[in-house]
């Protein structure tokens, strides 16, 4: 599906197999020597020709075309170092590409599945499969982008990494850089003062709730960074927002204040399951809601694994703000507890 935004800019909605998002947004804009798209999609086969045929119907063609990545999910990024030309430049953010080219992620998933909880033998059956996003990602790249601010691939396409406040040119459209972590811990949005518009990628989006997250490995408090990159944006002068996923919008600020709203209620129901005895992360996770029609002992184990995962950024946060406190039991799980209030 292709809407034009304006006439040189294009919103290409592609379809993403096995994922209940079901679809991602890639942006065209059009340049004088050369297009860029605003992020990727998945690489897979039925993403990939969509994108191909898209790109042909509107009159460009992939030797022409640069890569802006607002964050290395597999939806976001998958595709363009599949696609990218010999020449081409994919910009992406420092961060993500320091995390997914050194940390080995899934080495770390079983220790922190245990100390959470997760039963091993479900553990071990969930880390058996190993995620699509870890074979794909072009690791050694991404780490010496990183550290070097920008490399060539093998392929002939270069990394090159951007940050906050770095200037993006094309066509008329002169882009700012916003950085804005917290759905992932490097994402960045593109904004344009001029015409008011931003590219928000996962951080905003209409009718979704971007899930934030806290992954093995990672020493950081996500959803604060996501409450202080909503505040971010909020301050920015926007008519337009091009998300990520969905349609564009109108009225940032009150969606802005909608998702601020969600976490807050979505910390109260945490406390809400919480008492002053404790209780690990997996249990925690099994007693809230979750958009599924089912009942917890019934979700896939990638689901119980990212609903600890979304548990854990909020308990993480409420552990920052001293509401919940934590501490190991003799079984060396790891158990949140509500202060004492008598
Ligand atoms: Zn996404």
């Amino acid at each position: 599906m292709i809407e034009e935004i304006a006439d040189d800019m294009f919103r290409i909605e592609l379809p993403i197999p096995n994922s209940p998002l079901q679809t991602v947004n890639t942006y065209l804009l059009k340049g004088e020597e050369r297009d860029l798209l605003v992020d990727s999609g998945m690489d897979e086969e039925e993403c990939k020709a969509s994108l191909q045929k898209a790109l042909h119907n509107l009159g460009t063609n992939l030797e022409k075309i640069d890569f802006f990545i607002t964050h290395l999910h597999i939806d976001h990024f998958g595709l363009a170092p599949t696609l990218a030309s010999n020449g081409a430049t994919i910009y992406l953010n420092a961060p993500e590409a320091f995390f997914f080219g050194n940390i080995n992620l899934w080495e770390k998933g079983f220790e922190y599945g245990k100390i959470n909880g997760f039963p091993e033998e479900d553990l071990k059956k969930h880390l058996a499969q190993k995620p699509r996003f870890l074979k794909e990602i072009p690791r050694k790249e991404l780490r010496i982008a990183a550290e070097n601010n920008s490399v060539n691939s093998p392929d002939g396409h270069r990394f090159q990494i951007l940050g906050e406040g770095d200037d993006l040119n094309i066509g008329n459209h002169s882009f700012k850089c916003v950085f804005t972590p917290g759905h992932s811990r490097g994402h960045t949005c593109l904004y344009e003062p001029s015409q008011k518009i931003i590219f928000s990628g996962d951080h905003i989006l209409e009718d979704i709730t971007p899930a934030i997250f806290l992954w093995p490995g990672e020493d950081r408090d996500p959803l604060a960074e996501y409450l202080k990159s909503l505040d971010k944006v909020f301050g920015l002068d926007v008519s337009y927002v091009l998300p990520g996923h969905r349609s564009p919008f109108q009225k940032h600020r009150k969606r802005i204040k909608e998702l601020k709203q969600h976490h807050q209620d979505r910390e109260n129901e945490i406390t809400s399951v919480m008492n002053a005895k404790g209780k690990h992360a997996f249990e925690i996770a099994s007693k809230v809601t979750w958009n599924i029609p089912r009942p917890w002992d019934e979700f896939a184990l990638e689901l119980k694994w990212m609903a600890l995962a979304e548990t854990l950024a909020h308990l993480n946060h409420l552990a920052g703000k001293k509401e919940v406190h934590w501490k190991y039991g003799t079984d060396n799980i790891c158990y949140y507890y509500l202060p004492q209030t008598t």
